[in-house]
């Protein structure tokens, strides 16, 4: 923690915002954990060396941050960037004036301020890029670092675009600027403005950009670094911000001798200039195309708009259509188990009135049944109760009958009696007559005896 390199300002990075990023906590500015590396980032040997070597532009800017190799961006940025920049400039800075653009890279941008009628140079750090800027489009091309360089007359404007968040010394570049300046001088600037977009902010570029400002410190930095009317503006695209400031009306530039000689004679650059100058109305048509480019490109960019609001509610209806037709799928579906449940029910219940109609016939069967065998009931209780009364009325006569039998008994066993004395007294008469014939016969017999013995029977 305590390796992480200090700030620009001097303070402290401590609020990590990604690995490789900690914000300052007296500026706010973000800080690469690579921004301590002066000697990498401010000096390129022989292009074999140091961060901004030819391999830079030709290896590690398409290999790993996927751009256009520098010849095709020579062309690209032209349309895409330059042509803005200097739209800008035009109004702000208008020719003639000399600019300085330091890290030029391709030259394009160098080329267009030199046919907008601009003295324009270029500086870049690497020898061979410098070379191709140069045989690219026949312009001057200083090699840099800017510290290591004077030149021959101070500059009304220098432009430095994407190139502050590369500054591993920014005050000291800026301050260095102020004296290649002439007195209320101009320093235009295109650098990535943070506004806390957090750990996804593509600007995040540990090993390029070193230090990525916000508003605030991007200020206080060109404010002690010395310069004055700081402006700050929006910028061609929205991640980054546009700073215009003044050196001020100071006497005492230096002109130091540099290092590195000038690359053609002053006579060739004036000679250009005044060329670029006579060719204005090229730029005039080029800012022409470019605001029909922008006006049809704003016209295709409301087509788009109105294309996808129109996408969107075709596809929010097809959307509702494709629920809707779920969800009728799902009725559908919950109506047809419905019928079917209906249809079951109806099926049951016929099986229901099917038993109920032949438990009723079953029913009613038994009832007739019933009626019958209560008929035969009531009829056989009938013909019993019948039965009941002729055998009461027989009981009745046998009763009677009985008693007229034991009365005849009765009467007989009377008679029999009755009829016995008489008998006997008949017996006892019929004895009494005997005796009394037996008596008469001995009598009658007693005189005549010995002349009638022919009469025996008589009297027996
Ligand atoms: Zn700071």
């Amino acid at each position: 923690m305590s390796e992480w390199p200090a700030c620009w300002c001097g303070g402290r990075p401590e609020a990590p915002v990604t690995a490789s990023y900690r914000t300052c906590n007296a500026c706010g500015t973000l800080v690469s954990s690579h921004a301590g590396d002066r000697q990498h980032y401010q000096w390129v040997g022989d292009d074999e060396s140091g961060h901004y070597g030819a391999g830079y532009w030709h290896d590690h800017v398409p290999g790993d941050l996927h751009q256009p190799p520098l010849d095709e961006r020579a062309r690209s940025d032209m349309k895409e960037r330059c042509l803005a920049w200097l739209e800008r400039l035009l109004v702000s800075d208008p020719p003639p004036a000399s600019v300085l653009e330091l890290g030029c890279a391709h030259g394009g941008f160098v080329y267009l301020l030199s046919v907008a009628g601009y003295a324009a140079e270029g500086l870049e750090m690497s020898p061979q890029i410098v070379a191709e800027a140069r045989a690219r489009f026949d312009i001057v091309v200083h090699r840099g670092p800017i510290e290591q360089c004077s030149f021959d007359r101070p500059f009304d404007i220098i432009v430095a675009m994407d190139l502050l968040e590369h500054l591993v010394d920014p005050r000291g570049t800026l301050e260095v600027c102020k004296r290649h300046l002439a007195p209320g001088g101009t320093l235009v600037l295109q650098t990535p403005c943070y506004r806390g977009e957090g750990a996804d902010w593509p600007m995040l570029l540990a090993d390029d950009h070193l230090f990525l400002y916000t508003a605030a410190s991007s200020n206080q930095l060109l404010s002690e670094a010395g310069w004055v009317d700081i402006e700050m503006t929006e910028a061609l695209f929205p991640y980054d911000m546009w700073i215009r400031a003044r050196r001020p009306d100071l006497p005492g530039s230096s002109r130091a001798a540099c290092e590195l000689p000038r690359t053609e004679p002053q006579a060739a650059a004036d000679s250009r200039t005044s060329r670029s100058v006579s060719t204005r109305p090229l730029i005039r048509a080029l800012l022409d195309l470019r605001h029909e480019g922008q006006v049809y490109a704003a016209e295709r960019d409301a087509i788009d708009a109105d294309r996808r609001a129109k996408e969107d509610v075709l596809q929010r209806v097809v959307a509702e259509r494709e629920a809707a037709d779920a969800d009728r799928q799902a009725k559908d579906k919950v109506l047809r188990q419905v019928i079917t449940d209906r249809d079951a029910i109806d099926v049951d219940r016929q099986a229901k009135d099917e038993v109920i109609a032949r438990v009723a016939a079953e029913r009613d069967a038994i009832d007739a049944d019933r009626q019958v065998k209560e008929d035969a009931l009531a009829r056989v209780i009938a013909e019993r109760d019948a039965i009941d009364l002729d055998r009461q009325a027989k009981d009745g006569v046998i009763e009677r009958l009985i008693a007229e039998r034991d009365a005849i008994d009765l009467d007989r066993q009377a008679k029999e009696a009755v009829i016995a004395r008489v008998i006997a007294e008949r017996d006892a008469i019929d004895a009494d007559r005997q005796a009394k014939d037996a008596v008469i016969r001995r009598l009658s017999e007693r005189p005549r005896r010995g002349t009638d013995d022919s009469t025996p029977g008589e009297g027996s």
